[in-house]
C-alpha cells in the first residue's frame, strides 16, 4: 500500500512518519509514504504552484498545471484513486478507512491558500474528502489523519489485529471503558466487576457499556441489526434511564 502526498509544504512531513505505528509500518514494509513537493511539476522558472482568482477577491488559488503534471507523473495505475482533501468534500469516516486498505496506491492532493482551480476538481481528482466541518490552512493535516486511519487496518501495522476490531466505529459501537494500575487513585475506583476474573461477567459488563455509550452518545451509530441478547440489554438500559429521569423529576 502506498500514499503519495502531494504539497506545497513538505517540511511538514518531517518528523510524523519518525515514531510509532506508522514509522514501524514503513520499517516492515506494510505501507509506503511519498511526499512529492508540487513546486517539482511546475514548468516555470519561478516554480509559481498558485496564482490570482479570475474575476478578482481574496487570496491565491492553486494552479491546475502543477497538479495535473504531479498526478500523471505519479500515479501507477489509471484507476489508483486521487483524492483532493477539502472541506466541501465528502466526510471520512471509518468505514471508507477499511475500505481504502485494500487499494495498493492512494494519491492525496493537499490544498492550500483559497484552495484550487476548479478544472483540478472536475476532470482530475476522484472525489473531494473532508475530515470535519471546520477550516484547516492545509490539506497535510487532513492528509496525515487520512494516512493513520487507512494504515490500521492494514493487517499487521496494529500489533493485534483484536484491537482494530475492537476500536470505536468498527462494529458500529463505541469501545467500552477502559482502566490501568492503580485500582484506587484518590477514592476513585476501577469497577470490581474488572477483578472477578469472570471472563464471561467481564464481558458482558464491557458489551453493555458499550451499547450504553453509543445509545446515549451517538444512537444514529447503532446497528440496526442487534441481536436478541444486545436488544435486550439496551432494553435494560433504557428502562434504567427512564426510572433515573423518573427519580429527578420527583425530587424537582
Ligand atoms: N476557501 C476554502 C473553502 O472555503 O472551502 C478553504 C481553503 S483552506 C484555507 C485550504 C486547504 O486546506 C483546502 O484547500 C483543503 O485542502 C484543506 N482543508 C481545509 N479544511 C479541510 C477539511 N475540513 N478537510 C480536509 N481538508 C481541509
Amino acid at each position: 500500500m502506498r500514499f503519495d502526498i502531494i504539497t506545497i509544504l513538505p517540511c511538514l512531513f518531517d518528523s510524523v512518519f519518525s515514531g510509532g505505528i506508522l514509522k514501524r509500518a514503513i520499517e516492515k514494509g506494510l505501507i509506503q509514504v511519498q511526499i512529492h513537493n508540487l513546486r517539482n511539476y511546475t514548468e516555470d522558472k519561478h516554480k509559481q504552484v498558485d496564482d490570482r482568482p479570475f474575476g478578482g477577491g481574496q487570496g491565491m488559488v492553486m494552479k491546475a498545471e502543477p497538479i495535473f503534471n504531479a498526478v500523471e507523473h505519479i500515479q501507477e495505475k489509471k484507476g489508483s484513486p486521487v483524492y483532493l482533501l477539502s472541506p466541501q468534500g465528502k466526510k471520512f469516516d471509518s468505514g471508507k478507512a477499511k475500505k481504502w486498505s485494500e487499494y495498493e496506491q492512494i494519491i492525496l492532493v493537499c490544498g492550500r491558500y483559497e484552495g484550487v482551480d476548479e478544472r483540478v476538481i472536475r476532470y482530475l481528482i476522484t472525489d473531494e474528502i473532508s475530515i470535519g466541518d471546520y477550516i484547516l490552512s492545509g490539506g497535510e493535516y487532513a492528509s496525515l489523519v487520512i494516512v493513520d486511519a487507512v494504515s490500521r487496518f492494514i493487517p499487521g501495522v496494529v500489533g493485534k489485529e483484536e484491537s482494530v476490531q475492537q476500536d470505536s466505529f468498527s462494529k458500529n459501537l463505541f469501545d467500552f471503558p477502559q482502566y490501568t494500575r492503580p485500582r484506587d487513585f484518590r477514592g476513585m475506583k476501577v469497577p470490581s466487576v474488572l477483578f472477578s476474573g469472570d471472563h464471561q461477567k467481564i464481558g458482558q459488563w464491557r458489551r453493555e457499556e458499550s451499547l450504553k455509550k453509543t445509545w446515549i452518545r451517538r444512537p444514529d451509530l447503532m446497528d440496526k441489526d442487534l441481536s436478541e441478547e444486545d436488544k435486550a440489554i439496551l432494553g435494560k438500559i433504557k428502562s434504567e434511564k427512564k426510572g433515573k429521569n423518573h427519580e429527578s423529576d420527583e425530587s424537582c
